[in-house]
């Protein structure tokens, strides 16, 4: 990556944070040695002069707008490589597509394919602004080191992330115990500044009381949150009360594990009851709608969500664009019932939910204020009416969000300018492929 460490971005719109509030101000970006070092105000009608040059590496935004980058709040990485597999059993419910696709897919991953997996998933995640991410891991028979592996990768192109291992008893007693371990490995010591631990769980109704026991020893004793899968199909709830004679909320409550830090992945099929539980532990709900859609697992239903529950985007490892799900989530708002005003006001809850969750785990997470971190992405959008905190939403939903990046910063590295990326993008691509068609091998 280019690691120019004085950088100016010339006729920005910068959508700086305030509170809960959005700020744009127009002008000029000074970044040095990681950090907005100032913030040079100017008139729009400037835009068409000649940029101001603070330091020779320059990019013009020439009115575009800046914002802070997007965070993925769900990922899988390990799932990259599903493209054009081929199929034999049936897709015809959610436990099918577990069971004969994701299930026969992370058994048979190993340190290469992993690798080339999250290499992927880096690659698209900076062409679509996002540089932190939350990711749901999940190789069992090759859980040593795995999560390491894909620390090493994002640490490659500059990235952040908080990581964690999906451990589920479904594989019997060793693969769970290995799981178990490789959340403990990574969380004792590969965790730093920009690498993050979560406590991995796959779902309720593939986990045994004994490593929910377990797992809230450990996230009391490193205070940890959990990511886990909830009541994404109804088969959560049904084999939980089967087997567990309890619902999934009341059986990860039972043991402690929602805390204010925990992502719960999905949330669609739940009671008030199930709410209350969550908004009392201040756990966030991710919602992944792409995810829902395909698996026809049923939707969010967006007015019994309560308001003081954390409302998060993720994609679940079906692209790298939680700017999609964004724009999603507002069109399933109306669809729903709400008026354009309510979905613009849920989406800026949205919003600000996000920020105030990253910063959980990233408390130097950018404002776009002088002083701040210089992660900050540039979109592909001009616009074409007043930019300013009264409008700002509509230009959001309508705009922005459906634009691709025009350039990423990151801790003051140039990742990508003006649709270049600044890594050996083909290199990555031909050992990404050479992995890919092992794993089709190997699902034959
Ligand atoms: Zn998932």
């Amino acid at each position: 990556m280019n690691t120019d460490k004085n950088i100016t971005i010339t006729n920005a719109w910068i959508v700086q944070i305030s509170g809960q509030k959005i700020v744009p101000v127009f002008g000029d970006i000074l970044i040095s040695e990681g950090c907005i070092s100032d913030i040079k105000e100017k008139d729009y009608k400037n835009l068409y002069t000649q940029p101001a040059k603070y330091f020779s590496n320059t990019i013009n935004a020439g009115g575009r707008v800046v914002t802070v980058p997007m965070i993925n709040f769900h990922d899988h990485f390990y799932s990259r490589l599903a493209k054009g597999l081929p199929l034999t059993g049936s897709m015809e419910n959610f436990e099918n597509i577990l069971r004969n696709l994701w299930w026969k897919l992370d058994v048979v991953l190993d340190a290469e394919m992993i690798r080339a997996s999250a290499q992927m998933a880096a690659l698209e995640s900076i062409r679509n602004g996002v540089t932190y991410i939350f990711d749901h891991h999940s190789s069992p028979k090759y859980a040593n080191g795995s999560l390491e592996t894909i620390a090493d990768v994002l640490r490659e192109f500059g990235l952040r992330g908080v990581l964690c291992f999906e451990s589920t008893d479904r594989n019997g007693k060793q693969l769970a115990e290995n799981g178990i371990s490789e959340n403990l490995n990574y969380l004792r010591n590969s965790t730093d500044n920009d690498f993050k631990a979560m406590f991995g769980l796959h779902a309720s109704f593939t986990l045994n009381d004994d490593t929910l026991r377990r797992t809230s020893e450990v996230i009391k004793e490193y205070g940890l949150g959990i990511h886990i899968h909830l009541c994404e199909d109804k088969i959560d709830r049904e084999e939980s009360l089967k087997n567990f004679k309890n619902n999934p909320v009341d059986r990860l409550n039972h043991f402690g594990l929602l805390n204010d830090k925990s992502i719960l992945a999905h949330g669609i099929h739940l009671t008030d009851e199930d709410y209350r539980s969550i908004s009392n532990c201040g756990s966030a709900i991710v919602y992944n709608l792409d995810s829902n859609f395909n698996n026809a697992v049923g939707l969010p239903e967006i007015l019994r969500t309560p308001l003081n529950v954390p409302i998060l985007t993720g994609t679940d490892g079906m692209n790298s664009n939680p700017a999609r799900t964004f724009k999603q989530l507002f069109l399933l708002a109306r669809h729903q019932g709400m008026t354009f005003e309510q979905s613009l006001d849920w989406i800026k809850k949205v919003y600000f939910d996000e920020l105030n969750f990253v910063q959980k785990y990233y408390p130097d997470f950018s404002s776009l204020k002088t002083k701040d971190r210089a992660d900050l992405i540039i979109w592909d959008y001009i616009p074409p009416t007043p930019f300013m905190e009264e409008n700002f939403w509509g230009h959001y939903i309508y705009g922005i969000l459906d634009r691709p990046i025009h350039s990423v910063i990151q801790n003051g590295n140039i990742l990508m300018n003006n649709f270049r990326m600044d890594f050996a993008e083909s290199e990555y691509q031909q050992n990404i492929a050479a992995q890919g068609s092992r794993l089709y091998k190997n699902m034959l």
